[in-house]
């Protein structure tokens, strides 16, 4: 299959690596973005400033969206340059490349702060996905307007659970992100888009590059971040795991306030099939991750989402569908199941389902009583698409 490159950005084609590496540049040595208002009080007493200086900071940086120091007027400007001098700068994580779809969908390479400049990847839907809605409504993603659009964020430079459908699979494991690296792809993106947060709803799934929860205590500083100083609802937030135990515990006992919603990348329907194409599936097999699952408190009308990636010939055969609707149901939650249609990558040996295996098996799940949702393939042309988060940026290898 030929895919077309035409709509990409431009530059995109003069960089033949397959991989982003950006000069570091002027890297950060003290960020405030990723700090919450106390710990930007700390920064503001250990200066010899008066704590409530903290609160002017984390307005700026997180409400205002300001990305120098300079700009920061409520500041005195002795202040702002005795930070300078000290290393101190917003440091919030930039966009430094843009890929837009035919279908309106963008993704972006985000340079954060950390050592080497490496870039992760985000993803804005303005139309969502037409899988959950994501807050809370119960109501499908698509209505066509501003208010599903979703942006889909990395929690992890690479991944190690290594799932043999996923290109992000393919890096290994890098890095983890800071809690600012994070939360920045999000306020990056939102300033981007002129998003008014508290007028406009937006979406954000917790669904990029990496594992949350092999990055827990970032991952949840970030959420804490984005609820507690920018004003987003944990409700409309959605972390996928592909089944950490020890994570969906700590999970568990998350206040409501901060817990966003819960999605389980179960991808296969027992034991035998997932360990194949999700060897984490030895170390935690599916009963223990249901287990840890029952312990959520769920609120009310909330779901746990089961992602079901239907891989052709693997995964997508109807007897597979009556088989996670008696597994869904055995788990007595509040559930419903999205279906992906596998989106293919360069080196990755599975095919496609075909649309009639898709709807076939859409239907069996809805006979056997689940809410099922079909999400629409986004991005795929800029390898925006589930699964296909890799730094992309060459078409060399694209075809077969
Ligand atoms: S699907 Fe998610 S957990 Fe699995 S390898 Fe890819 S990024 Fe990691």
């Amino acid at each position: 299959m030929e895919m077309k490159y035409s709509m990409l950005s431009p530059t995109v084609t003069e960089n033949r690596s397959q991989f982003v590496r950006i000069d570091p540049g002027n890297v950060s040595r003290k960020p405030l973005f990723g700090l919450d208002a106390e710990a930007l009080a700390a920064v503001m007493v250990e200066m010899g400033e008066p704590g409530w200086r903290g609160r002017q900071l984390a307005e700026a940086i997180y409400c205002q969206l300001v990305t120098e120091l300079s700009e920061i007027t409520t500041l005195p400007r002795a202040l702002r340059e005795r930070m300078g001098a000290g290393g101190w700068e917003v440091g919030r994580p930039r966009i430094a490349q843009v890929f837009t779809s035919v279908d309106g969908t963008e993704r972006y390479l985000v340079q954060g702060g950390g050592d080497g400049g490496e870039t992760v990847e985000t993803v804005w839907m303005p139309e969502g996905d037409e899988g959950e809605a994501g807050d809370g409504s119960g109501e499908e993603a698509n209505s066509g307007t501003r208010s599903r659009a979703t942006i889909c964020v990395s929690s992890q430079v690479g991944c190690a659970v290594n799932c043999q459908f996923c290109l992000t699979a393919k890096l290994g494991f890098q890095r983890n992100l800071s809690a600012g690296e994070i939360a920045g792809q999000v306020v990056s993106v939102l300033e981007r888009h002129g998003v008014e947060v508290g007028r406009e709803r937006v979406n954000l799934v917790f669904m990029g590059m990496g594992e949350p929860f092999l990055n827990y205590d970032n991952f949840m500083a970030a959420v804490r971040l984005l609820v507690d100083e920018v004003g987003l609802s944990p409700q409309r937030m959605t972390v996928s795991t592909s089944g950490i135990v020890p994570g969906i515990e700590r999970f568990a006992l998350e206040p409501p306030e901060f817990r966003p919603k819960l999605a389980i990348s179960l991808n296969a329907p027992n034991d035998e099939v997932r360990a194949e194409i999700m060897p984490i599936n030895r170390r935690w097999p599916i009963e223990a991750v249901m287990e840890a699952v029952r312990k959520v408190k769920l609120r009310p009308r909330e779901r746990v989402t089961f992602e079901y990636v239907l891989l052709g010939g693997v995964t997508d055969r109807v007897e597979h569908a009556a088989e996670v609707g008696r597994l869904v149901r055995r788990t007595g939650l509040a559930a419903k199941v999205n279906l992906i249609a596998w989106n293919p990558g360069p080196g990755i040996g599975y095919t496609m389902p075909a649309a009639s295996a898709v709807e076939r098996f859409r239907a069996a799940l809805g006979a056997e009583g689940i809410p099922v949702y079909v999400r629409r393939p986004r991005g795929r042309d800029i390898f925006a698409a589930c699964g296909q988060l890799k730094r992309t940026v060459d078409s060399e290898q694209w075809s077969d």
